[in-house]
């Protein structure tokens, strides 16, 4: 990969709120933890992380909502629509994390991993190699709360 590379754009169903980030990433991962699959209504989110100063809401100040789904952690997602874009936490502080299934560019890596998989919906079957981290992980400390 260069060092310059395009930015990752992305946004929700209706439009409204759209963003930019510059690469390179920080990390993608498929999340199964249970605040996440009720959130986006989905057996599991993929997320993947940028330096907040790296990241710009291009469009929808207005229409992004922020709902705060733990003490530490909250979710942003469009008040018209619904779509549920980012997540940002003081378990990981200075990021953002986008839901790779908002962009519409490529980005610069491949998820790495599962992580939260004893919470995982017991109706999905992870079909890959990539490691798996379970809630009890070290690795996972920060995002238990
Ligand atoms: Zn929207
Ligand atoms: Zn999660």
């Amino acid at each position: 990969m260069t060092e310059h590379q395009d930015p990752i754009i992305g946004g929700c169903l209706c439009g409204a709120v759209s963003y930019e980030a510059e690469p390179p990433t920080l990390f993608c991962a498929h999340c199964h933890c249970r605040w996440c699959r009720r959130a986006h209504g989905a057996a599991f989110v993929t997320w993947f992380g940028v330096p907040e100063e790296r990241f710009r809401l291009v469009e929808g100040v207005e229409d992004l909502r922020w709902y705060q789904s733990s003490t530490r952690s909250r979710r942003g997602f469009c008040g018209t629509c619904g779509t549920t874009l980012l997540f940002a936490s003081t378990s990981s502080p200075g990021e953002m994390h986008i839901a790779l299934a908002t962009v519409d560019t490529p980005i610069d890596r491949e998820p790495a991993l599962h992580c939260f998989v004893d919470q995982k919906a017991p109706w999905w079957h992870i079909d890959d190699d990539l490691p798996t981290l379970p809630t009890d992980s070290p690795a996972l400390a920060h995002y238990r709360d």
